[in-house]
């Protein structure tokens, strides 16, 4: 192998690695690469009189302005002629440095608006780059001339202010910057109409890098968007505590399924006419190790962030299946919690499918709580599971009915079995009428649409004497039972010897 080809063959791994294909332009940063590459390699053949000095004709001064165009280009965003994020940095690095050496505080803005999909969606790509184009010049016009405007990339655009003192001049940029983008941006024939969400940190803190503060203020970007939108909420500790959490409880949690961590309660269910148990709820808890005993909200929020939540539902489902047997052959019936994202798995209703050939339970002695939420936002998907839950024979119930949209149509529409009044009505019934209303109209609502109706969180006899009254068929609280060990619903069904009394 001789010279030329032991170069070409250098120079063609080293063009592999920029990337760079026929199909699509290369971006500004690897056309950079890319003449880096030659120029040296030009000077390299020069040096060794190879082939490639031929191939390459450019005087110095193209490659010059060649390359101080791609610099630009590859620190601009090409649509709205801001920085773009790789200049952000590099400001955000250099004031971060300026500002520690003069004591002085900085502040970065995190600007994400709001309803720009719409936009995008209903008006066409061209209005939404128009926005873009005119909510940069905009935040623009709100600074002074030593800030700078960056877009990061969709309609992300961040805001760095060097040298800024006092409580209030942030939150004030942040209310300038909120109000001039919530104006109609008239464009062509339209209005289109944006809101912003707004993160904001400052720092006098010398510490963090520029990836740190984009991230701190990202993340209060995202609680105000949470918040309700159309705000700005300033960065503190507890939002990177929270994330940090989240963080550790995915990653633990993903161990948990597998490592036999997780554990099921059950809460008796019970018929309001006769006091008897006629079922159990289903409520998954985690043995977390190092942290004891973790409850569902503790860790379900997060589990619905991913598929791990449809891990942790069929998981529950099958030991259901599993410990449940025999009290469904002693006549009970037992509800399982299934959430939105577990509704829209394929291998769910197989899973059930199989977890009930094993066991020989009736499908009927299964109910499965899904939201109105779940109902409303369910894709094509969960109606196709839906239905073939229903064709299974197992039964539904909307849990927690009362505070979701609690749409009419919807109820009439799906084919469910039972209602669950959500407890925060039966807390307060005893106490206030219209509480005690709204579970009325529940309860004659699901009657005439031929619904069984449960009323959850019943604490008090007080409560127990009201929904008697007003016909509830079952009820679940702490009034006559928490969520208990199976063993103690053996009990319950004459499965196993009642636990002696102490003393
Ligand atoms: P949910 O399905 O509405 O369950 C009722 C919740 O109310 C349970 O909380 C139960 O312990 C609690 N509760 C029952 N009676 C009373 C009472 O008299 N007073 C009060 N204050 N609370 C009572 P838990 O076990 O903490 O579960 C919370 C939520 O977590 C459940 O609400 C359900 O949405 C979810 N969840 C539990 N297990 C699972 C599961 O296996 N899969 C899914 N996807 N979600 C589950
Ligand atoms: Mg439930
Ligand atoms: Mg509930």
């Amino acid at each position: 192998m001789n010279d030329d080809t032991v170069l070409n063959r250098a120079l063609a791994r080293q063009l592999r690695g920029l990337h760079l294909t026929s199909a699509s332009s290369p971006s500004p940063a690897a056309w950079l690469a890319l003449l880096d590459l030659l120029s040296t390699t030009y000077t390299k053949a020069d040096d060794e009189r190879l082939t490639l000095r031929r191939s390459i004709d450019l005087s110095s001064r193209e490659m010059r302005s060649m390359h101080e165009d791609l610099s630009r280009q590859a620190l601009q965003d090409t649509l709205t002629g801001l920085p773009n994020r790789a200049a952000l940095i590099r400001h955000l690095d250099q004031s971060l440095k300026a500002c520690a050496r003069l004591g002085q505080g900085l502040a970065v803005l995190f600007i994400d608006l709001d309803g720009f999909k719409q936009v995008n969606d209903s008006l066409g790509h061209a209005v939404g780059d128009e926005l873009l184009v005119l909510a940069g010049q905009r935040i623009r016009a709100c600074m002074r001339p030593q800030d700078v405007v960056a877009r990061l990339g969709s309609d992300e655009f961040v805001v760095v202010c060097p040298n800024v003192s006092g409580s209030t001049i942030v939150p004030d940029i942040a209310a300038r910057i909120g109000s001039q983008l919530a104006a109609p941006f008239p464009i062509g024939d339209h209005q289109a109409i944006v809101s912003a969400s707004i993160g904001l940190v400052t720092t006098a803190d010398t510490g963090a890098s520029a990836e740190d503060l984009l991230g701190q203020a990202d993340l209060a970007m995202y609680e105000a968007k949470v918040g309700g939108r159309a705000r700005a909420t300033a960065f503190d500790s507890s939002m990177q505590m929270a994330v940090d959490n989240r963080f550790s409880v995915r990653n633990a949690l993903g161990r948990a399924v597998t490592g036999h961590e997780l554990r099921v309660l059950y809460q008796p269910i019970v018929s309001l006419a006769d006091e008897r148990v006629v079922g159990a709820e289903a409520l998954v808890r985690w043995e977390r190790p190092g942290f004891g005993l973790v409850q569902p909200d503790d860790f379900i929020p997060i589990a619905e962030e991913s598929s791990l939540i449809s891990a942790v539902d069929c998981w529950v489902l099958q030991e259901v299946c599993r410990r449940g047997a025999q009290w469904c052959a002693a006549g009970a019936v037992i509800a399982i919690n299934l959430s939105a994202r577990t509704l829209q798995q394929d291998d769910v209703v197989r899973t059930l499918s199989q977890s009930l050939d094993q066991s020989g339970i009736k499908p009927g002695q299964l109910i499965m709580e899904i939201t109105e939420t779940t109902l409303l936002s369910g894709t094509g998907a969960t109606q196709d599971n839906l239905l073939r839950l229903r064709k299974l024979g197992v039964k539904l119930s909307i849990d927690d009915f009362g505070t979701g949209q609690s749409s009419l149509s919807q109820l009439q529409q799906t084919d469910v079995d039972v209602l669950k009044i959500d407890q925060s009505f039966v807390a307060r019934m005893d106490a206030d009428t219209s509480s005690a209303a709204i579970v009325n109209a529940i309860i004659t609502l699901g009657h005439a649409l031929g619904l069984s109706i449960v009323a959850e969180g019943v604490e008090r006899p007080t409560q127990a004497v009201l929904l008697r009254e007003v016909g509830c068929d079952q009820v679940q609280g702490w009034l006559f039972g928490r969520p208990l060990p199976a063993e103690a619903i053996d009990r319950a069904f004459g499965l196993a010897e009642p636990e002696l009394s102490a003393g």
